[in-house]
Order: structure tokens, then sequence, then C-alpha cells
């Protein structure tokens, strides 16, 4: 493929794979290398910086595109077979520098197992060894980009809340987070083997919640209410009200919803608490009427991320 990296304000190169890991039954670990990838970042903090993978679709080779910046529409244009799938995942960190730079992604296997269904993305990972090859769109260093959604006020009281595909973001958040910032971080997985040991700050509490089989985001929803104080109500959202990619965050709203909205605090002292929220889309429609709807928490202090939905494939 040949692609003139100075003509984009991103970087977008084929990637190989010079490290896999299995780093529990949910998760792969890889280390994608490329000499595009010297140029890959951004100035100051990641967070939960997100970037897109593509990976071929079965039995053909990678996408070829063009030099224009306007390669998505390139992209789009292809024939399916050609074009192959794209998904997104999140920089669990970026180690070594110039041409040795290497971009470390940790991707759920979902249904490779046998239970569930297995998309490209979790089948790609659950086979990837060394040599295994994948488009890589991403922040370039000294270029605004975007896809950092982790903004809290200086001081604010922490809270994440993820399950196993935000894991990977607020494991690189809380190790970036400077340390004297306090709060909570709750991380639902699959099973008691996917947990993992994170850096953290002292002042942040990390309570991880294996599932062990129970419906998706249930154990999460009850551990974020009961942090606040607010009983633990189940998880409930009728099928019809889940919004599929749903996205609030204090500079965009999926559902429309004024930007501006503040409800007043019924009870419960919020007014210094920042929420980060990511995970199945029932899950976080669910945590998001709680907290604004239910507790008045100022949608300037939430962001709510639909990271995946269950029986729909995010293909771009
Ligand atoms: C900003 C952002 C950052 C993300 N970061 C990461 C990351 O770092 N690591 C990561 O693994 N994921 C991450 N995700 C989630 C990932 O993009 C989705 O899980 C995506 O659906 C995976 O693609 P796929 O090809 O495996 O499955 P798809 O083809 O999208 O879906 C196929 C089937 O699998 C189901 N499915 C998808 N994900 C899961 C799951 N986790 N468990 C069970 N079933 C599932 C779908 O519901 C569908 O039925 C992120 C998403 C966003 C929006």
């Amino acid at each position: 493929m040949t692609i003139t990296q100075a003509a984009r304000p991103f970087v977008l190169c084929e990637a190989e794979v010079v490290r896999a890991e299995r780093l529990s039954p949910s998760f792969v670990r890889v280390h994608l290398a490329a000499p595009e990838l010297a140029e890959f970042g951004v100035d100051g903090p990641s967070y939960d910086q997100r970037l897109k993978l593509v990976f071929a679709a079965d039995g053909a080779a990678l996408p070829v595109l063009g030099q224009g910046e306007d390669w998505y529409a390139e992209w789009l244009a292809l024939p399916a077979h050609e074009r192959g799938h794209m998904r997104t995942y999140t920089v669990r960190e970026v180690v070594g520098s110039g041409i040795d730079t290497r971009v470390v992604v940790d991707l759920v296997t979902h249904g490779t197992d046998g239970h569930g269904q297995a998309g490209p993305g979790s089948r790609w990972a659950a086979a990837a060894g060394v040599g295994s090859r994948v488009l890589l769109l991403g922040p370039r260093r000294g270029v605004t980009y975007g896809g950092i959604e982790f903004e809290p006020w200086p001081g604010a009281e922490l809270l994440l809340a993820a399950d196993e595909t935000a894991v990977p973001a607020v494991a690189a958040t809380l190790a970036q987070l400077p340390p004297d910032a306090r709060g909570a971080a709750f991380l639902e997985v699959p099973c008691a083997a996917d947990v993992q040991t994170l850096v953290h700050p002292e002042g942040v509490r990390v309570v991880w919640l294996p599932r062990d089989g129970r419906a998706v985001g249930a154990l999460l929803h009850e551990a974020v209410l009961t942090h606040l104080g607010a009983g633990a109500a189940p998880l409930e959202v009728p099928e019809a009200e889940v919004e599929v990619g749903l996205w609030e965050t204090p500079t965009y709203s999926s559902s429309g919803d004024p930007l501006d909205e503040h409800v007043t605090s019924v009870g419960h002292d919020l007014a210094d608490l920042y929420a980060w929220i990511a995970g199945e889309s029932r899950l976080v429609t669910g945590l998001r009427r709680a907290l604004v709807r239910d507790l008045g928490m100022d949608r300037r202090q939430v962001a709510f991320m639909g990271y995946w939905r269950e029986g729909v494939s995010m293909g771009a």
C-alpha cells in the first residue's frame, strides 16, 4: 500500500503484530508496529483515545487505500470483500519511539469460545499472532485529532464505569491520572480470570465485577447506584428504548438533548462528581437515566458512551 503520510492529519497505515499475548480468557493484547507509527500519538495524556482498526474480510487481503485525505469515502466505495471490517478500539499504551514505536491494543475475544457471536474483530484477535496484519487509523502527534472523551475538571471526584470493552480505556486512563486523583472505577468483566492488575492513584478505588454468566451490565449498574447511595435498582431498559451507539458527552448528544440541560440535584451531593461510563448500550442507557434523569446530574459532568450493542454488529 502506498500512503503519503505527510498529506494526512492522522496516521493511517498497515500495521503488523510483533507480539500477541493472551491476557486472560476474554482479552488478547497485540503490539502493533509500522514505520508510520513513529508519528503516532497525542501531545499530552491519551486517556481513552480511540483508534480504528480495519480487519481483512475472510480470505481477502487488507484494503488498499489511495493517498487522499478522504480515505473514508474511498474505503466505503470498495466492494465489501475488499473493504474488510472497521471497528473502534482504544490505545491501551504506546511504547518505544521512532520507527520502533508500538501501539498496544487490548481486544475482547467475545464469542470465540462457542458462546455468543464472534465478530470479525473478535475473531481476528483470537487468531492474532506475530505477522498478523491490520489497517490502523489514529492520531498524529502535533495535530488535533479528537477521540478523547475523558475530560474531568481538576479536583473532580471521578466515577469510571466500564464493561470489558472499556476496560482498556479505563486502564489507560487510570495509569495517566495525577497521583492525587480520587474517586472509584467499577469494571465488569466476563469472569474472575479476566481481572487485571492496574496501575492507579491510591485515591482511586478499583472494583472488579466478574459477571460469571449474569446479564451484561447488571452488576455494574447496581454497583454504581450503590456507590452513589441511590439503592441498588436493577438494570431495566426495554429493548425498544436502548439506543445503539448512545453517545452523550458535555459537547455532543446523540439523542439531540440540549447540552446546557441542568437539573437540580435530588438529595445526592453530586456537584463534585465527574462520571465516565462506557460499555454495552443497554447498560449505558440505564446508567444515563439513573444519573441524569433520576439523580439529576448535570449533563456537563458526564460522558456516556455505548461501545457495543448485544446482537448488533458495529460495522462502519
Ligand atoms: C470508543 C470505543 C472504544 C472501544 N475500545 C475497545 C477496546 O479497546 N477493546 C475492545 O475489545 N473493544 C473496544 N470497543 C468495542 C468494540 O468496538 C466492539 O465490541 C465491536 O463490536 C467489536 O467488533 P467485532 O467485530 O468483534 O464484533 P461485531 O461484528 O461488532 O459484532 C458481532 C456480534 O458480537 C457481539 N459483540 C460485540 N462486542 C461484544 C462483546 N464485547 N461481548 C459480547 N458480544 C459482543 C455483537 O453484539 C454482535 O452480536 C470500543 C468501542 C468504542 C466505540
